[in-house]
Order: C-alpha cells, then sequence, then structure tokens
C-alpha cells in the first residue's frame, strides 16, 4: 500500500490534547511519531497549532460499496423493496440508468472520507455479469489517483450471486488479476442455496491466490450460525487463521449471553474476524462485548447514498457514534470500545501497522475539537485536520492540494476548488 512521503522531514505540531487527557508538542519524523515534548528540535522542523485539539488516531472503514454511491450527483429516489432480493434488483436497476461513470462517484465519495480522517478502507465491489469489471476497474482507478491520500483494498464480491448467476465465478478470479486484493461471498444458503458450494469456491481461488476471504453474512438464525460455524471450520483447516472476514453477522449479532460468548470464543480462536456497519434496524455487533473474547471486530459504512440506503456519509466518527447508539452504549468505556474498533480494528484487519499515537507509530491521526475520545464519539465534530504520514492532508472537511506546494507549516489554508465534502445535489 501506498504511503506518501511526508512533504517535511520534520513537523512539530504543538498544543496536542492526547487521549490521557495531557496537552503536549507531538514530534513527527519521517512520517512517524519520534518524540513528546522535544527538548530540542531538529534542523529544518516546521511547526504547526493543533491549538489544543483531542489527537484521534485516524479511522479506517473496514467495509465500504463505492461503486454503488451516488455521492456527488443528483438525489436517487428509492423504490420499496421487502426483501434482499428487491434490494438487489432495484440495484442493478437503478445503476444501469447511472450516467457517471463509477470512477468518478467512488473518487467523490474516497475524497469525503479522506477529509473526515479515514486512512484507509476496504470496498465491496460488485463482480457480475450485467456489471463486468467495470466497477473493479472504476474504484482502483479512483483508489490509484488518490494513492498518497488513502488506502484501498477492493474485494471481489458476487452481489447478484456466485453459483446462482451464471458466468460470475470465471469474472471472480479475474478480478484478483485486475484490481482485487480479496476474495468475497454472500450468505452461500440465502443467495446460493449452496453452502459448500460456494464455500468450496471461495476458499479454493483465495488458497489458489493467496488471498484473504471476506464474506457478507446476512443469514440469521440457525441456518447462519451453521455457516458461521463451516466457515470457522475451513478456515483453520485451510490455515488461514487472521485472513478470513464475516461482515454483518446478524445471525452473531443476534445472540445474547453465554451463547454470544462461546461462538466469540470460537471465531477468536479460528481467526475469523466480523464487521459491522451499524445499520438501521439490522442486527448489530457489540465491540465492548465480543472483543473481549479476542475476536477481532471492525467497522464500515456499508453503502452510502446508493440504490439500497439513502443514508451513510464515509465519516467513520459518525459510524462509531450510530454504533455506539444502536449498542446502547452509556460508559466511557462503551463509548470508547465503539471508537477503537472503528480505529484499531479497521487498521488490525487491513493489516495496517497500528496508529496509536505511540513513539514510532505513523503519524496517522486527526484533530477534533473534543475534550475526550467519549466526548468525541458522541459530538462528532469534523476534524480540523487530517494528518497522514505527518502532513496535514485536509482541514475542517475539505482537502488542500498537496501537489501545491503547500507544506505542513505553512498557512493551510485550503485552496477554493477543492471542496472534499461534496454532498449531493
Ligand atoms: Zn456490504
Amino acid at each position: 500500500m501506498a504511503t506518501p512521503a511526508p512533504a517535511r522531514p520534520h513537523v512539530l505540531f504543538t498544543a496536542v490534547r492526547m487521549l490521557d487527557g495531557r496537552t503536549c508538542d507531538l514530534l513527527v519524523s519521517d512520517g512517524r511519531i519520534a518524540a513528546y515534548n522535544p527538548a530540542e528540535l531538529p534542523d529544518g522542523c516546521v511547526t504547526v497549532d493543533a491549538a489544543g485539539a483531542l489527537a484521534l488516531p485516524s479511522p479506517v472503514d473496514a467495509h465500504i460499496h463505492p461503486d454503488k454511491s451516488t455521492w456527488g450527483g443528483p438525489w436517487l429516489s428509492r423504490e420499496p423493496a421487502g426483501t434482499l432480493r428487491d434490494l438487489i434488483e432495484g440495484d442493478v436497476r437503478a445503476r444501469t440508468a447511472f450516467t457517471t461513470p463509477v470512477e468518478e462517484r467512488a473518487g467523490a465519495l474516497m475524497d469525503r472520507a479522506i477529509t473526515r480522517g479515514t486512512r484507509a478502507m476496504r470496498a465491496h465491489v460488485d463482480v457480475a455479469p450485467v456489471h463486468g469489471l467495470s466497477g473493479v476497474h472504476g474504484v482502483r482507478a479512483a483508489a490509484d489517483a488518490r494513492r498518497n491520500l488513502l488506502d484501498v483494498q477492493i474485494v471481489a464480491f458476487p452481489q447478484l450471486g456466485l453459483l446462482s448467476e451464471p458466468g460470475t465465478a470465471e469474472l471472480m478470479e479475474q478480478a484478483l488479476s485486475e484490481g482485487a486484493d480479496v476474495v468475497g461471498g454472500l450468505d452461500p444458503i440465502g443467495i446460493d442455496d449452496d453452502m459448500d458450494g460456494q464455500l468450496d469456491f471461495v476458499f479454493g481461488l483465495a488458497a489458489r491466490k493467496g488471498v484473504p476471504v471476506d464474506i457478507h453474512l446476512h443469514d440469521g438464525g440457525p441456518a447462519g450460525l451453521r455457516q458461521v460455524t463451516e466457515i470457522a471450520r475451513r478456515t483453520v483447516a485451510a490455515g488461514m487463521q487472521g485472513r478470513v472476514t464475516l461482515g454483518h453477522a446478524f445471525a452473531v449479532a443476534e445472540l445474547g449471553g453465554d451463547e454470544r460468548d462461546a461462538v466469540a470464543a470460537r471465531l477468536a480462536g479460528a481467526g475469523v474476524s466480523l464487521v459491522t456497519c451499524a445499520l438501521g434496524g439490522d442486527p448489530v455487533l457489540d465491540p465492548a462485548r465480543l472483543t473481549t473474547h479476542g475476536v477481532r471486530v471492525a467497522v464500515g459504512s456499508d453503502g452510502v447514498r446508493d440504490a439500497w440506503t439513502p443514508f451513510g456519509d464515509g465519516d467513520m466518527l459518525a459510524r462509531a457514534h450510530l454504533l455506539a447508539y444502536r449498542t446502547d452504549a452509556r460508559t466511557d468505556a462503551e463509548l470508547a470500545a465503539c471508537y477503537e474498533a472503528v480505529a484499531h480494528g479497521g487498521a488490525s484487519l487491513l493489516g495496517l501497522p497500528a496508529s496509536r499515537l505511540e513513539t514510532g507509530d505513523p503519524a496517522d491521526f486527526v484533530l477534533v475539537a473534543a475534550g475526550s475520545l467519549p466526548e468525541a464519539v458522541v459530538d462528532r465534530p469534523i476534524p480540523s485536520m487530517v494528518v497522514r504520514a505527518g502532513r496535514v492532508i485536509a482541514r475542517g472537511g475539505r482537502l488542500i492540494q498537496l501537489d501545491s506546494g503547500l507544506r505542513p507549516g505553512d498557512s493551510l489554508l485550503p485552496r477554493e476548488g477543492l471542496e472534499g465534502g461534496r454532498r449531493p445535489r
């Protein structure tokens, strides 16, 4: 993954409020956090005044669908839908009418995410005969154009079914040679009605290509749990511990008490990760109650302003707020756990170095107007600055053009025409 070289080798961020309440000066050298309150400064060090803002580790969006989004375009009116199949078919109908290319729509959403601090995203991109690989190519092009601002992993996602949609399996294989990084799957029972058939293909392709697996699992109840158990078993059998993810996992989110604890422990033992998106009325995974068993939990946006949903905004601090609201978080520890899943769970899932604002960590953080992490989760402020590898790349919700000659320590006023937070008109 691309990481930008810092514009200047040494930057001192002054008056930074840390998560433990201290205010200190933070020295960044060569894109990493070098020291706190340094006694002396290296030659050529420039200064950026954080003005007492709270530093948060940069968030990660572990599950998003940029190819479906209308971000930056006109408002889309949605059709009624009663089932998952209705939603899938409505999505195909809507997208055949889109006139804006995938690259432009996905790029607009990525720009929005960058201005809200997102350091990396895992993009599930539709692979189906009706779309071909246009989504994979478009999202990859949008990501390449922003490689110094955002890391993007692409999941080849069989949205219309894998075995039940002829031609998809061949496209999945091709997608991994043309821009996708991860093999996706979708409700092996609910969509394909063939658990072993879909899982044989997904795990087989992942083994052949040496890539991770990330499966959407909406199926709930006993059928959902049967698939969770089988996926955990196959993960261990394939030696893929730490490289298999279940998105949504409503069957796990429905559980409480001892049942939930037992499944969480089994997933932790198998090295299967979970991603929740805290969606509407759907069951939601509670990080505070799952991570204690050692299972990795990350958080994503899922669809953003697409044919499925009018909601979503690519802001992962806002998503932490939704997750906290949906899980009825009250204590500081519960509120913090939601953001920790967003930042640390996501970074771990995507294989990024942790950004815990400790010496030696990548200098990837956001500065927000809040007194503490729990307060930030509740208030969800727009970052006053987004810092990537020591560079300030966005201010007040707007991108800074890095090749314009602006450098950390310069005036840092965003240039006109670089509106990062474009909203649907
Ligand atoms: Zn999804």
